[in-house]
């Protein structure tokens, strides 16, 4: 049992829909907070959307994610995993961005994750639109590339937008390979499928060795068969999961800026985060979700509940170290 400070507030103490929201209702710690030396997993939220080159709105999206994860419950309906009595998980606040820059909002966003890393601290971060990966990615693979298993509708491996432009929630992982932060060769990629400008993006999958699951072989396979080969492909090494939240479809997850259309249910967008279960996962996130075009609250649930998925897969990780 984790120290009683770090447990979140229970539903039976104080009803979920009161009091002040924070990531499952944990306590807040800041970076400077007193006991921040003791917190081993870290849920901070990136509200930045400067990436975003149709829809906006994921800057909205951490303090949605908050106020929605008051309806997650401490104990894991499929696993049993009660991550909050494994080990000692807090809230650490948002990343403060610079909306008006994206060079400089990426350059905070890696400070304050260099600061969470190097204090031994796992994160699992609420977005903000995709581009926020890569300074998450800038700290977290400092000392080396890692693999990333990566759900999403698209690859974000463009080379660049508007004639020129490297850093949009289109691009992130095509920097991220060129910047050493990810090994290619570990890097899969499920869920892809929609229209498309052009194949420049899975041209350069095939080119570096990133393996591409299309919706089309997903479905054909089935959710078993292409798990074990993402846990194949990672390893037994350091990986990070990124998640946007338009893998799913679209009639369960409307609030998001780039839809696309036949996709998985709410039902496989969790169990493929339990097929992950045992992976040397060295931090996550959750991304994409824009509460201005999620009009009943449906997309920020589903938001937090892969969020929880994802904080078992990174509590039982910490509870080995
Ligand atoms: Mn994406
Ligand atoms: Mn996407």
């Amino acid at each position: 049992m984790s120290d009683p400070f770090f447990q979140p507030i229970s539903g039976f103490d104080l009803p979920r829909f009161a009091g002040v929201p924070t990531f499952m209702r944990l306590p807040h710690v800041d970076l400077e907070g007193a006991r921040i030396g003791e917190v081993q997993v870290g849920l901070i939220g990136t509200p930045w959307d400067s990436g975003t080159t149709n829809r906006p709105g994921p800057r909205h999206g951490p303090r949605q994610l908050r106020d929605m994860s008051t309806m997650i419950r401490a104990q894991n309906g499929a696993t049993g995993v009660r991550p909050f009595e494994l080990v000692n998980c807090a809230d650490l606040g948002d990343v403060a961005p610079n909306p008006a820059d994206i060079i400089d909002s990426m350059e905070r966003i890696t400070a304050f994750y260099d600061r969470v890393v190097a204090g031994g601290i796992l994160p699992l971060t609420g977005g903000g639109d995709h581009l926020c990966s890569l300074p998450i990615l800038r700290s977290v693979a400092k000392a080396g590339p890692v693999g990333m298993v990566h759900f999403d509708s698209h690859t974000d491996l463009f080379k660049d937008y508007f004639g020129g432009t490297q850093y949009t929630h289109g691009t992130p992982f095509r920097r991220a390979i060129e910047e050493g932060l990810l090994d290619p060769k570990r890097v899969v990629q499920i869920g892809i499928r929609g229209t498309a400008y052009d194949s420049e993006d899975r041209d350069f999958a095939d080119a570096v060795g990133v393996r591409v699951i299309p919706i089309e072989e997903y479905f054909a396979r089935g959710l078993d068969d292409v798990m074990t080969e993402a846990r194949e492909i990672v390893g037994e090494a350091e990986t990070y999961v990124s998640y946007d939240i338009d893998f799913i479809d679209p009639a369960f997850a409307p609030g998001t800026g780039t839809p696309e259309v036949g996709g998985p249910n709410s039902f496989e967008a969790l169990q493929v985060v339990r097929k992950l279960r045992g992976l040397n996962i060295v931090g996550a996130d959750l991304v994409e979700v824009s509460p201005p075009f999620d009009q009943s609250g449906a997309t920020a649930f589903l938001g937090v509940s892969v969020m929880f998925e994802l904080l078992c897969l990174l509590a039982e990780k910490a509870a080995k170290t």
